[in-house]
């Protein structure tokens, strides 16, 4: 665990109902071997080759002007809202059924918790401390998740892109379209944002750079960091960007003893 020196007068935490925790879903909750929740379906054999196909064919197009560091941010935010629309959109082409999203989620070998997340959520639970979990992945797996490891609890709230379906069948989002660059404090309800406000410090967790973004550190008193590194992003990158910095091999336990002790 790397640590910036600039947190440790911060911890132990010992007033548990002056924090809060944020979280990202897809390898910060789920381990880094897990599949993505937007691959959920595609990884599944229930969806037809077209769809695997036509869903590749966005992610070559989009994925590296959306990521790309030479266009401005705008454009960056207007071509990830696209992206995802037009990936919703081969999710009613498809027709794809609110079946299969449960069948794909049943395979517990696709989404895999990391060591000690569910006992650190139980932990949660137990001492009242609000969990929102942001992501911009596909929530009906986010809640199925947490149904399969008996997690989910009332504290949670997702934030988080929300299949609809008509007799059974997706039609669209619930919600208006959580992407990378609109997944922070400013997409919470105000019924949650108010259960918040009078939370001092805010735990944020996440495995990528973007994460940081989740919450705006200069409108809390103290916001503590926590990114976990996968093979996709070293630690040493991390440690640019979070507070914390945890191996792939250390795991929640070592969170909570670190911040609660
Ligand atoms: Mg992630």
């Amino acid at each position: 665990m790397l640590i910036n020196p600039k947190v440790k007068n911060l911890i132990p935490i010992n007033n548990l109902e002056d924090v809060y925790v944020v979280a990202d879903f897809d390898w910060t909750i789920t381990d880094s071997n897990s599949e993505l929740s937007w691959e959920m379906l595609g990884a599944s054999k229930y969806v037809p080759s077209s769809y695997k196909k036509e869903k590749q064919e966005l992610f070559d197009y989009y994925y590296p002007r959306v990521f790309s560091d030479s266009s401005d941010s705008k454009t960056k935010v207007a071509l990830a809202r696209e992206w995802y629309e037009k990936h919703i959109g081969l999710y009613i082409k498809y027709k794809l059924s609110e079946d299969i999203f449960t069948e794909a989620a049943k395979n517990k070998e696709f989404m895999r918790p990391r060591t000690y997340v569910i006992e650190f959520m139980k932990f949660l639970h137990e001492n009242n401390i609000p969990l929102i979990i942001f992501s911009g992945g596909v929530g009906n797996f986010i809640e199925k998740f947490l149904e399969n490891y008996n997690c989910y609890y009332d504290n949670i709230t997702i934030i988080s892109n929300m299949f609809e379906f008509k007799d059974g069948i997706a039609i669209g989002l619930k919600n208006d379209v959580i992407h990378t660059y609109n997944k922070n404090e400013s997409s919470i309800p105000k019924n949650i944002t108010d259960r918040l406000n009078n939370r001092n410090t805010v735990i944020l967790i996440g495995d990528h750079i973007g994460d940081v973004a989740m919450v705006d550190s200069s409108k809390h008193k103290s916001v503590i960091k926590i990114g976990i590194s996968t093979p996709e992003i070293s630690k040493e990158v991390l440690s640019n960007h979070y507070d914390i910095v945890l191996d792939e091999n250390e795991s929640y336990k070592d969170i909570l003893n670190y911040l609660f002790k």
